[in-house]
């Protein structure tokens, strides 16, 4: 849609349409982040769209509680842990800090953000457990699985390799094989062997707990349940997981996980835990009850069946799966509400590719903060990019730059920069009150339409018909041209009614953005010395009573500098110098020039640039049992996970000597699958031609002061 026409009398001001406060209760979410990485962009997209919701619905004065909490189960942590030295309780503790800090520097509203590691979560699953297990819907039984004999621990798929089955492709997961596309069992493999250990798994049987979903109760439920989803894409879906009626085509769900596991033990199943999947989903029902207990809210009234409150999920369309099966039966049969509605979100390409780590496209929350973005630009530009479907979005970096700084700042921001100024010079900062009914400030009708558009989850059409005011603003003043009415006195009046009506709709449009840019509309509501915008206030304008505060800058245009360096800080295994240069020719999409090597047994600069040098920490040094050359090495080079490396350095020390100590490592060398495992690199050693001679050998170690991850140039 786009601005309405000018009309061609003046009108009164229109009565808000969306004015009623405080008459819904909702419940929102987003999906747990798991405890193990970083937060990237791609997952920012997530909690973006749901903070842009959250806030529009405050804005109509409804009572909104939008809670989130670290996903902190399972065996990646439990291993990431171990392998680090520390316990996965400090290790998730130390997650959670880095993940709310990257929440709060993009604005994401979260009334709690809390862990699922927490007693509240622990006995409401078990709750949820012994009701579905009374309701019969908890069946025991014994499966054979991929067993580490030398860990002692079940495997899950991603944790065994070997050998494709079809086509003998090297190093392949347990559950499909990266180069032919063949799925298998992960025993089907030739030569597997364990991640953790390198030890060949065997077969064990074990004693499973299952939730039985194939219960012909559940799929009513579900069937019935379908109906109510909101987006026809995940109807669909589901259906097609459903099947024709009497199709039987759910399989029960293996909830349950033999120890050890980091999570909740089963009540009476000693050894046997929840699998991470189970506790995940009730973690936002634990956040909320600590939410609830904290703030005196009755947390029983939102959960119960027929609660009169509201309850929405927003997700990746790749965990569809548990939150229109799993969960909403989890909560049907155990004597809860269900959810009102699932919204399903696409997944995030830069510049059209999957984002990557040799490209720099696998960006960081904090490297975005780090490289001084303003992450309201990305808010802005994502919301732009998103509607209420599960379609992909793309992050264009030349797009980014040219929107923001076309949108926001020369058409948004530039409306009160014109017009502040000659009302603070020649007016006192007071708006002329009968501009206010200016047959431009129709626009104001727009405003209800824009908040639907947000809670339809519309947000790109939010936004394009904000820009389309915008348009009609700016053509007004070019139109009226303040600054020739401002060079002769008795064009006074006229003056005074160009800045105040422009300034007015400068007000509107702050409300109509307020969702996505919450601290840009709080510097505006600053700036015009107004209450914080809520929708009710479309209908209120700016009065003379209360004049507005100097102008003062609103936001910078970005500067493609900005850009290049932060692809520069995402760039993995380059050198740095050939980080800035890939950097600027990611963005300028201009080839870098490759020099040719000069002489034999010369390398060029490029050759060189290959060999990834890198600082680590040795977390952790073992002897190997059953080699008198070996000590096995546990290193921390800044990544999410450690590194293991067997390195032939036992002759020289001891392993308890070397814990603490750094080191240069390889970081780019293919991993090699020794007989005690897996080796991940190599570290830098200096060694006297006869290495037996005492003393024979010298890791590197870099000065004081140098970080594990640091590149080595
Ligand atoms: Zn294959």
């Amino acid at each position: 849609m786009s601005a309405p026409s000018a009309p061609t009398s003046s009108t009164p001001v229109p009565a808000a349409a969306s004015a009623t406060p405080g008459h819904r209760r909702i419940l929102v979410t987003s999906a747990l982040p798991y405890a193990n990485g970083q937060i990237h962009i791609g997952h920012m997209v997530e909690y973006i769209q749901t903070d842009i919701w959250v806030r529009s619905l405050r804005m109509h004065g409804h009572e909104v509680y939008y809670v989130g909490a670290d996903d902190t189960h399972g065996t990646p942590i439990m291993l990431r842990a171990e392998q680090e030295g520390i316990t996965p309780k400090q290790l998730i503790e130390h997650v959670g800090k880095e993940h709310k800090r990257d929440f709060d520097s993009f604005g994401i509203s979260f009334d709690n953000y809390y862990s699922t590691d927490a007693e509240e979560n622990r006995v409401l699953c078990e709750s949820i457990y012994e009701s579905l297990k009374a309701a019969g819907l908890i069946d025991a039984r014994d499966i054979e699985q991929a067993y580490d004999p030398v860990k002692e621990m079940f495997l899950p798929d991603r944790f065994i390799k070997g050998e494709c089955p079809k086509c003998g492709a090297k190093d392949q997961y347990g559950d499909n094989c990266e180069v032919c596309g063949s799925t298998y069992q992960p025993l089907d493999l030739t030569n597997p062997y364990s991640v953790v250990s390198g030890a060949t798994p065997v077969r064990k049987t074990s004693t499973h707990y299952f939730f039985r979903l194939s219960d012909p109760r559940c799929e009513d439920f579900l069937r019935s349940w379908v109906n109510g989803l909101a987006q026809l894409e995940a109807t669909n879906k589901m259906r097609e997981w459903l099947g024709d009626k009497g199709d039987a085509k759910l399989a029960d769900w293996d909830i349950s996980r033999d120890s050890p596991y980091f999570g909740f033990e089963i009540p009476s199943a000693p050894g046997k835990y929840f699998y991470v999947w189970v506790d995940a989903p009730v973690g936002y029902y634990a956040s909320f009850k600590n939410l609830a207990d904290a703030r005196g809210i009755d947390f029983e009234e939102w959960i119960q069946p027929g609660s009169k409150t509201e309850q929405y999920h927003f997700i990746g369309k790749d965990i569809l799966y548990f939150h229109t099966l799993f969960w909403p039966a989890m909560l049907e049969f155990s004597g809860h509400r269900t959810p009102t509605n699932v919204f399903a979100h696409g997944f995030l390409t830069v510049d059209g590719a999957k984002m990557s780590k040799s490209r720099g496209t696998f960006i960081t929350a904090k490297s975005v903060i780090d490289t001084g973005i303003n992450p309201e630009w990305l808010r802005y530009y994502f919301a732009a990019k998103l509607n209420h479907t599960m379609e992909d979005i793309d992050l264009n970096l030349e797009d980014f730059q040219a929107r923001v700084n076309s949108d926001l700042v020369g058409k948004y921001v530039n409306i009160a920069s014109r017009a502040a100024g000659f009302l603070i010079k020649r007016f006192d900062g007071r708006v002329l009150d009968s501009a206010m009914n200016h047959p431009l400030l129709q626009l104001r009708a727009a405003v209800p339409q824009i908040a639907a558009l947000y809670e339809s989850r519309e947000y790109g059409r939010a936004l394009r018909t904000t820009m389309d005011l915008a348009d009609a603003v700016n053509a007004f003043v070019d139109t009226a041209k303040p600054w020739d009415q401002a060079k002769d006195e008795a064009n006074s009046a006229a003056l005074h009614e160009t800045c105040s009506v422009s300034l007015e709709a400068f007000r509107l449009m702050s409300l109509a953005l307020k969702p996505v840019l919450p601290l840009l509309a709080e510097s505006v509501e600053g700036f015009l010395g107004i209450a914080p915008l809520v929708w009710a206030d479309v209908s209120t304008p700016l009065s003379s009573s209360q004049p507005i505060n100097a102008y003062k800058h609103l936001m910078t245009r970005v500067d493609p500098k900005q850009i290049a360096a932060l692809i520069a800080a995402n760039l993995e295994s380059v050198a740095p110098g050939q980080a800035v240069a890939a950097a600027s020719a990611a963005v300028s999409k201009k080839a870098a020039k490759i020099q040719e090597p000069e002489a034999e047994g010369v390398i060029s600069i490029d050759d060189f640039a290959k060999v990834d040098l890198r600082i680590a920490k040795i977390v952790n040094c073992t002897a190997v049992e059953g080699s008198d050359k070996l000590l096995q090495l546990t290193l921390d080079v800044g990544e999410e996970k450690t590194r293991n490396v067997f390195s032939g350095i036992k002759s020289a020390y001891q392993p308890q000597n070397l814990i603490g100590k750094f080191t240069v490592m390889v970081a780019n060398l293919a991993p090699r699958k020794i007989k005690f495992g897996l080796s991940e690199g190599v570290v830098l050693a200096a060694s006297a031609d006869d290495e037996k001679a005492e003393p024979g050998l010298y890791i590197l170690e870099p000065h004081s002061g140098a970080k594990p991850g640091m590149r080595v140039k």
